[in-house]
């Protein structure tokens, strides 16, 4: 039987891909779309995508057309991907942060719990719920210190999925998931912003990369073994939560330095560091513990990060030849 599957967000890095995934194993694709004024749907196109899937317009923000999309996509599986997902613009835009990452979870275990009580929901949940850290390695038992309105938000967004598994036995999961790139990440994000600018200046392009707290340190891992993780979720008996990460942890800095060595660069030449890029909160450090996923999921990542900032630089060096 050909399984539905929903996905907010689908014009997202991780909606890429994870629609790419879903169509691989069979699924029919509904993905819920936002109306915007300018193109979003290019990182589907880029995978080759955009036309095998069911477009349903509606906004997280909107409970009517989350109900619409809900009942109209006959879901199997619903994967929240949607949200306000750059931090240093959630202490912009608190209010719609909290309303579509937090609120917008609620509006759709709502319409799932009153139309489609046996469909499996996947709440996209974040490492900076961790923020302030607890532990030197964080999994699912550490407590939460979110350092931002975005990270406050998906707090929200996380326990209230799992108050529905608890009150109304959904087969809810909340996918604790680290830092996560690719070519198709969003430009605002650290890494993609390092790539983009280290092709640009290689091209004579640009002059200089404006950064802000380069000490901070992540655990990033590639966005297309994450998406593999989201859907093993939602294919075990029992729904639960799960950190997925790498273990490993890098400084901006470092990271900043492999993307240039790439193209024979030193970093040290173009790196200027810039205080408007500081937020009012840091989170200093994230590292997480995978070992809940390898052992019940049997997930593991398949790339580290140096093949993760080559395949973005080399993917960057192409998309500004192609601009010339
Ligand atoms: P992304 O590339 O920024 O994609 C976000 C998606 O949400 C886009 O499709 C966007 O639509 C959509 N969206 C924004 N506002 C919406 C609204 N009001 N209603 C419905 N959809 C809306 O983010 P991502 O990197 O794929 O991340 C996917 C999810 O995982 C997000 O919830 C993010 O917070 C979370 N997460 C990400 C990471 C990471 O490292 N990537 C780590 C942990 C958790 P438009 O294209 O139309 O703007
Ligand atoms: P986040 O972990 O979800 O906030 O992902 P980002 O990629 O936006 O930021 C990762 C880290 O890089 C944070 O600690 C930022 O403060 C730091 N960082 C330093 N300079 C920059 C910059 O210019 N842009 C962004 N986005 N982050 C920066």
């Amino acid at each position: 039987m050909q399984k539905n599957a929903l996905i907010t967000g689908v014009t997202g890095q991780d909606g890429a891909y994870l629609a790419q995934l879903l169509l691989q194993k069979g699924y029919q694709v509904y993905g819920l779309t936002a109306r915007r004024s300018s193109d979003t749907h290019w990182r589907l196109r880029e995978l080759g995508i955009e036309k095998d899937i069911h477009y349903l317009d509606g906004d997280l923000a909107d409970a009517c057309s989350i109900q619409r999309a809900v009942t109209k996509a006959a879901p199997h599986e619903v994967y929240n991907l949607g949200a306000q997902s750059f931090v240093g613009a959630s202490w912009n835009q608190p209010v719609t942060t909290g309303i579509v990452d937090g609120l917008g979870v609620t509006h759709l275990l709502e319409a799932i719990r009153q139309f489609a009580p046996e469909t499996r929901f996947y709440q996209a949940s974040t490492s900076e719920m961790f923020g302030l850290i607890q532990a030197e390695r964080q999994d699912e038992n550490t407590p939460f210190y979110p350092r931002s309105p975005y990270g406050v938000a998906k707090l929200y967004g996380h326990w209230i999925t799992v108050n529905y598994r608890e009150s109304f036995q959904l087969h809810a999961s909340s996918g604790i998931l680290f830092n996560h790139e690719s070519p198709l990440r969003g430009i605002e994000f650290v890494t993609r912003k390092v790539t983009d600018a280290v092709a640009r200046i290689k091209h004579g392009l640009q002059k200089e990369l404006r950064l802000g707290n380069i000490d901070a340190k992540r655990d990033w891992g590639f966005a297309g073994d994450y998406v593999q993780a989201m859907w093993l979720m939602l294919q075990q008996e029992r729904a639960d939560d799960y950190v997925v990460a790498t273990g490993t942890t890098t400084t901006v800095r470092d990271m900043c330095q492999l993307a240039f060595e790439h193209v024979g660069l030193n970093y040290q030449d173009y790196v200027v560091i810039d205080p408007a890029f500081f937020r009012p909160a840091e989170v200093d450090v994230l590292l997480g513990n995978p070992a809940k996923a390898a052992r019940q999921l049997g997930w593991r990542p398949t790339t580290d990060l140096v093949q993760l900032i080559t395949m973005m630089v080399d993917a960057d060096m192409r998309r500004v030849r192609k601009e010339l």
